[in-house]
């Protein structure tokens, strides 16, 4: 049976997984409102795969007897200067997120539910993931510098991202 410490720690990682998706949604329609079609897919997806994380989270609390709460979803920013700001922001948060799955994980090693500790790495190394490619294109925005033509392209790089649903969930 899961720990009601571990139940509420993994049922407030839900919501801070639906945040992450409302983040990127409301980045995803700024960049829309600009014009900015690639960026707007970019973070689209991103949305995603962030309501998957929470999805993964709720299958694993209820595989496991658990109950699932939804909490209210905090407000989010709804503005931007710049496509850099947006994703500093990204790298920022996700370097949270980062924080909060490891916390998760220390609680599971703690109590020594192994089940729980084993969903997790799939996050833990998710995460290394998501701080990587928000780094990347943070340095491709830099290297830029601002530059029309550099946006331009960068933009038609982010149209092609295409989601794919995880591993966790396509598996069985
Ligand atoms: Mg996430």
């Amino acid at each position: 049976m899961l720990s009601q410490k571990m139940q509420s720690a993994l049922n407030a990682q839900i919501n801070a997984e639906m945040w992450s998706a409302y983040l990127y949604l409301s980045m995803s329609m700024a960049a829309a409102d600009k014009g900015l079609k690639g960026v707007a897919n970019w973070f689209a997806v991103q949305f995603k795969e962030e309501q998957d994380h929470a999805q993964i989270i709720i299958n694993y609390l209820l595989s496991r007897g658990g109950r699932v709460l939804l909490e209210p979803i905090a407000a989010v920013d709804t503005e931007w200067e710049s496509v850099l700001a947006m994703f500093e922001q990204t790298l920022t948060h996700e370097k949270k997120v980062t924080a909060m799955i490891n916390n998760l994980y220390n609680i599971a090693i703690d109590e020594k539910d192994h089940a729980t500790r084993s969903m997790l790495t799939w996050f833990v190394d998710e995460q290394v993931e998501e701080e990587d490619s928000a780094r990347e294109i943070i340095d491709q925005l830099r290297m830029i510098d601002c530059n029309k033509l550099g946006l331009y392209m960068i933009d038609k790089e982010m149209a092609a991202r295409v989601y794919t649903a995880p591993a966790p969930l396509t598996k069985e």
